[in-house]
């Protein structure tokens, strides 16, 4: 059994899901001397007691780097991780070749490719909305845009032009993501099941991002404030709590659950 989890918005919190700071939060993410991330001392102990019990798979769309800030991977160390939104697998420290292998030879076999996405995004988004856009770790494109301003509408005309190219067009708060179809969080956690024997897997996660893992797992949480809680239908656990205490109440679920 293994517990793989997104990490920003399901278990770890940027300021502004934070309604008041207490003696019970506790920083997670420091960067340039900057406390980036947090969670509750109680959902850290849990994290830490799950650990102990079963395989925690941390799967998220940052990039190596970013996974890397998160200091609390330090101490709990999981065998396994997904990064780049699953094109990027670690196994005891060190990146799945194979994975990398079978995804750049997807990647190289796409007729519209990054620099074709990127190039039809930008003629047809007001640019001057866009704060900024990068490759990250040369998988997929994070536009940071500014969310008051921001035409979601185009977005929504150019998500079917670039499905119908193989590209999936997802918009998370101020970030837009144009990722390759089958680079997903589910097809990576796939990869891990098969190749290692993982039979059950509890999964968390708040965005469209983490959809298929959250419906195709045995158990499935989802963050009351999470987009994703909309897209249920039934099937998975949503939170009573939302925020940072979401966090701290998905961990709970799980650690119970399998000390049950
Ligand atoms: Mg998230």
């Amino acid at each position: 059994m293994v517990f793989a989890t997104d990490l920003d918005r399901t278990i770890i919190y940027s300021k502004r899901f934070i309604e008041k700071y207490t003696p019970a939060v506790m920083p997670v993410e420091v960067h340039l001397g900057k406390e980036i991330a947090y969670m509750t001392k109680k959902a850290v102990e849990n994290l830490k007691r799950i650990s102990k019990l079963i395989d925690i798979i941390p799967v998220t769309t940052r990039n190596i780097g970013e996974y890397h800030r998160v200091a609390l991977f330090k101490e709990i160390h999981p065998r396994y991780c997904i990064m780049n939104n699953g094109a990027t697998i670690y196994v005891d420290g060190n990146e799945d070749e194979e994975w990398t292998k079978q995804v750049r030879k997807k990647i190289g076999s796409m007729n519209v490719g990054y620099n074709d996405i990127i190039t039809q995004f930008v003629k047809k988004a007001k640019m001057e909305h866009v704060k900024v856009y990068r490759l990250s770790d040369d998988f997929l494109w994070v536009i940071v845009v500014y969310e008051e301003l921001f035409d979601f509408s185009v977005l929504e005309q150019f998500k079917e032009y670039a499905k119908e190219r193989g590209w999936n067009v997802v918009a998370t708060g101020k970030k837009v993501y144009l990722i390759p179809c089958f680079i997903n969080k589910w097809n990576a956690l796939q990869h891990i099941c098969n190749k290692y024997e993982v039979d059950t897997v509890i999964a968390a996660g708040d965005s469209l991002l983490d959809y298929e893992m959250v419906i195709n797992a045995a158990m499935g949480i989802v963050p009351r404030h999470g987009e994703l809680a909309g897209f249920l239908n039934g099937r998975g656990i949503i939170t009573q709590k939302s925020g940072i205490e979401a966090g701290e109440e998905i961990l709970e679920i799980v650690a119970s659950s399998i000390s049950a």
